[in-house]
């Protein structure tokens, strides 16, 4: 029998089994179409005990991208973090990543949702830092990522994500670790499931990243602008492109289960990784914001 601590949990149902004992109808409409909304959360081993970081912003866009699909919850945002921090109790975890997802169940087999029940469900595990190796490679993608107009960017949809799996298979099978894609007017948007973030070169006092559109708008991504901004550097939100990448001596990926992740190289540019000093900067004070060990940023954490 595995121990808790290594267990999948998951609250379904006001109830909390193991993953793999909770079980849902092979006809969800979810699962043929793509219509579950989810969102990745993480809890930190923070100097006061286990801390979920911006559990607000994460349950708010949760619940923005239900009201999206036209689902009806039964339950409230004070339910949800309600049974949040019951499974992050149970896990016995001091750290680890938590994902609620809502889905649309069986109904009549048709793609608009009609009559169909929505449920929700919450997993949590441990989980490894995103990077073994210090720095990351990335491939540009022949994919694109949706438009604001031919989806919602601004939720996790779980369809989502179709152009993030194939993007990311091409560029592991091309011998990098992640891709990144662009727009479908060839601006740079972001990673598979990570915001990017350009800095140094020509003028270190500045930080660039795609502005909102085609791209999720991320709560690290969010973090990352306030922390620098209060680091006093000039943060630009703009249309980026490939051939204007080589400016920059330093990029990174921001995202809830990557963190700040160093980036060597995107394509055929190289980048300082993990050796940049403006993301090692902003990167250590990500993780002490994390574990609580910056009073102005106490905020964004909830202790279970
Ligand atoms: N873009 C996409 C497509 C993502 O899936 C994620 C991960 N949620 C991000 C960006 C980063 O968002 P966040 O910082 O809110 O995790």
């Amino acid at each position: 029998m595995p121990t808790l601590r290594k267990t999948r949990l998951t609250w379904i149902n006001g109830k909390i089994t193991e993953s793999g004992d909770a079980k849902i109808s092979i006809l969800s409409h979810s699962l043929h179409y793509g219509s579950g909304i989810f969102e990745g959360i993480r809890f930190y081993a923070a100097e006061r005990g286990p801390a979920i970081f911006r559990l607000r912003e994460h349950i708010d866009r949760l619940f923005r991208g239900a009201e999206k699909i036209g689902m009806a919850p039964e339950y409230s945002k004070q339910d949800a973090i309600a049974a949040i921090k019951k499974l992050v109790m149970s896990s016995g975890l001091g750290s680890g990543y938590i994902r609620p997802i809502f889905f649309y169940g069986e109904g009549p087999m048709q793609v608009i949702p009609k009559n169909v029940p929505s449920s929700l469900a919450i997993s949590v595990w441990p989980l490894d830092s995103y990077l073994k190796s210090g720095s990351v490679r990335v491939a540009v993608s022949g994919y694109t990522r949706p438009d604001c107009n031919a989806t919602d960017t601004n939720v996790k949809l779980s369809g989502n994500y179709s152009s993030s799996v194939l993007a990311g298979l091409e560029a592991v099978r091309n011998g990098f670790h992640e891709a990144l894609m662009l727009d479908s007017r060839g601006f740079i948007a972001e990673g598979t499931a990570q915001n990017i973030f350009f800095a140094g070169g020509e003028n270190e006092n500045i930080i660039c990243t795609p502005k909102p559109g085609s791209i999720l708008p991320g709560i690290t991504r969010d973090s990352v602008i306030t922390i620098a901004k209060d680091l006093k550097f000039k943060v630009l939100e703009q249309g980026l492109r490939i051939r204007g990448i080589g400016k920059f001596s330093e990029s990174f990926f921001s995202g809830t289960a990557t963190g700040i992740a160093p980036i060597s190289r995107i394509g055929d540019v190289t980048f300082r990784g993990s050796r940049g000093h403006i993301t090692k900067k902003l990167k250590s004070e990500f993780i002490d914001a994390v574990h609580g060990r910056i009073g102005k940023y106490g905020r964004w954490l909830t202790y279970v």
